[in-house]
């Protein structure tokens, strides 16, 4: 073993059980702290998040980390190291002042966004969003290398080697196929029922049934809980202690069914990262893409595939046996997966969804390319969306307002969320020619599907990145047209069907 990382090793051990500390705090706070714990609650977490940040950057960490550099270091280490850079790199190209000035104006920009959402006025966030992109910009700037320019720094620290020249190809080819087959079902529409999924169903019985669903999935309820919040999210303390919220609506019951299914897909994936690399820097899902590749995995090829809703409609007509005594199982199959154009990222289908993303994409590109300013950016979106959805926001806050993610300076962000959709149904379309996927979706046996993605993906946390493991999984990097291929194939079955 490396003697420098050996000296290395407490400061990222302390930074370390810092942050579980934190997790445990904001998890808390989400979904059990009192309404008026706020203001103390963050005091002390802002005192922790400090302590935290300053085990890591600190002169001596910066030594150890060049010596380390030029070590002899296990697979492990290596990579641990290399992530620490990533963090240092990241943070040393910008000058401290500019991060701090564009810290508290994401602050501001945040509250101007609420407000702005709230009264449905644009303007009002406008002159932040400027500013916003203004240092953004300059961040791109100090950052560049020889291989990262522009756009793709940003692209970069979401989701590494998935540059605009990938990107492009992705979503031109989403583009010419699904635009025109949303075009072509959607006339079909009508025909397809969803009236009894707003019945009337008891909350504390979806809980029971969330919790078995959850299980039947998959996830270790000895190594895990599921809460409630708002926004349905999954955190970790380390691979044993992994949480995920859902929410229940009385008069919605695929809400709660698929955000418990779509957790328990994020929660696999951190429950099964191998023992010795939890609580290190690569311990945890290796990119946003591929753990949101877990969770619509579960979501969508799985949960909404009308095998595996075999079991579960009997479990689920079990639990509501009065209200939905009259629906059959082809009803429920085709009630989830009915889809509808709309205006809503966060309310989107299977089907539209990425269209949403590749609306968000193409503005974020031409912002950074210097092509569309500030105030045009409500028309852009509007067009855009008539343009692949067919459908027109009435007003800012149902169009460019809706999400939260450019007033923190997210961009590059939104991709990631596409690719995961994307990457579900190649590694999908893989597993079908590995295993009878379908007998095992009827009979509710997952331990092979499991067996596999704990192998090839799970344990290796961030030591490998996501076009490495597709490419140890299925000898090929990523690939698009698995995606289109697999919507294509389902709409049709499912909307031919009608004539
Ligand atoms: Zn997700």
């Amino acid at each position: 073993m490396s003697k420098s990382f050996d000296l290395l090793k407490p400061y990222l051990d302390k930074s370390a059980a810092l942050d579980m500390a934190l997790s445990a705090l904001s998890f808390d706070f989400d979904t059990t702290a009192p309404k008026k714990a706020a203001s103390y609650t963050h005091q002390a977490m802002a005192i922790l998040s400090k302590e935290s940040y300053d085990a890591l950057m600190n002169n001596q960490v910066k030594e150890l980390l060049d010596k380390c550099l030029n070590e002899d270091l296990t697979t492990k280490e290596k990579a641990i190291v290399l992530e620490l850079q990533k963090i240092y790199d990241k943070l040393i190209k910008i000058p401290s002042e500019l991060y701090n000035e564009n810290r508290k104006l994401e602050r501001e920009a945040q509250l101007a966004w609420e407000e702005a959402k709230e009264k449905s006025d644009y303007s009002i966030f406008q002159p932040y969003l400027e500013k916003i992109i203004e240092n953004q910009k300059a961040f791109i700037k100090y950052r560049e290398d020889d291989q990262l320019k522009g756009y793709d720094v940003l692209l970069n620290d979401y989701e590494p080697g998935f540059t605009v020249e990938v990107l492009d190809q992705f979503f031109e080819l989403l583009k010419k196929e699904i635009v025109p087959l949303i075009e072509k079902v959607k006339n079909k529409n009508h025909k397809i029922d969803t009236s009894f999924l707003n019945r009337d169903f008891d909350i504390e019985k979806q809980r029971e049934f969330s919790s078995w669903l959850a299980n039947y999935v998959g996830f270790d309820l000895s190594r895990g809980i599921i809460k409630e919040s708002v926004h349905p999210y999954t955190t970790q303390l380390h691979k044993n202690d992994v949480r995920f919220t859902t929410h229940y609506y009385k008069n919605q019951l695929d809400s709660a069914i698929y955000s418990t299914i779509h957790e328990s897909g994020h929660a696999k994936y951190e429950q099964g990262i191998a023992d010795n690399l939890t609580l290190t820097l690569v311990g945890s899902g290796t990119s946003m893409g591929m753990h949101e590749s877990q969770s619509r995995f579960y979501e969508n090829c799985v949960g909404r595939n009308k095998n595996f809703l075999g079991p579960v409609f009997n479990k689920l007509k079990e639990t509501f046996p009065h209200q939905l005594s009259d629906v059959t199982l082809l009803d429920f199959y085709k009630a989830v997966n009915k889809f509808e154009p709309g205006l809503i990222r966060i309310e989107a289908d299977e089907l539209t969804y990425s269209l949403h993303i590749m609306v968000r994409y193409e503005i974020e590109k031409r912002i950074f390319n210097g092509e569309v300013d500030t105030v045009h950016l409500p028309t852009l979106w509007n067009q855009m969306y008539q343009e692949y959805l067919g459908v027109t926001p009435k007003n800012d806050a149902e169009g460019i307002l809706q999400d939260v993610h450019w007033s923190g300076g997210s961009f590059g962000y939104f991709p990631s969320y596409a690719l995961g959709s994307a990457i579900a149904a190649q590694i999908y379309d893989h597993l079908q020619s590995l295993m009878p996927i379908q007998e095992m979706l009827t009979t509710g046996d997952f331990d092979k599907i499991d067996e596999y993605l704990q192998t090839n993906i799970y344990q290796f946390g961030k030591t490998k990145t996501t076009q490495q493991l597709l490419k140890d999984m299925m000898n090929q990097s990523f690939d698009s047209s698995y995606y289109i291929k697999y919507l294509k194939d389902k709409y049709h079955a499912i909307y031919e069907e009608e004539e």
